[in-house]
């Protein structure tokens, strides 16, 4: 019986083999051939900008609270018409595993992740991605999407004033 089950295990190898001997291999010969990610694909880190062309990031921290590697940190400031931005942003790319919480939790869909995944490096410091390496000049993922003008923050027009924006109900009128 156990010889028999050998013998059956032996021939399910050469089976499998066989099955596998004249497919196209999928080695891939990196880095002289590149593969082309999915558009999914959770990589390096971009800081994005709106359709006019301003920083999509307002500083909410909610990126770096979200982070589970503690590698996101940043320092808020606000512009003289009260839009608040980020003084400085950094990123640790030799600390972050590219598990794409940050980018979930952005309510500006400022931070986003890209199929780019050429970004190893030995020297560890370089890793240390700062803001001027993160902010892109386009809008990456969703570019229609300006958070001023969807929040209902009185900032770039007044409340209710924005594109898609339903007025302020009057709290007033509730009351019987
Ligand atoms: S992808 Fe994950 S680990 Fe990397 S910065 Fe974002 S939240 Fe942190
Ligand atoms: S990238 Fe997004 S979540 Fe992070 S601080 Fe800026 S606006 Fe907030």
């Amino acid at each position: 019986m156990s010889l028999f089950k050998d013998i059956k295990a032996l021939l399910l190898g050469f089976w499998t083999t066989g099955k596998h001997i004249f497919l196209r291999p999928l080695t891939i010969e990196y880095p002289e051939q590149k593969r082309t990610p999915f558009p999914r694909y959770r990589a390096r880190i971009v800081l994005t900008r709106d359709p006019d062309g301003g920083e999509r990031c307002v500083a909410c921290y909610l990126c770096s609270a979200v982070c589970p590697a503690g590698c996101i940190s940043m320092q808020a400031a606000g512009q003289a018409d009260g839009r608040r931005y980020a003084a400085w942003f950094r990123i640790n790319f030799s600390r972050c595993i590219f598990c794409g919480f940050c980018a979930e939790a952005c309510p500006t869909m400022a931070i986003q992740m890209t199929p780019d995944y050429e970004i190893c490096n030995r020297k560890i410091m370089e890793l240390v991605y700062e803001k001027e390496e993160l902010l892109i000049d386009g809008c990456g993922k969703e570019p229609e999407y300006n958070f001023y003008r969807h929040s209902g923050i009185g900032i770039v027009n007044p409340r209710g004033g924005n594109v898609d924006e339903e007025p302020p109900v009057d709290v007033r009128r509730l009351v019987p």
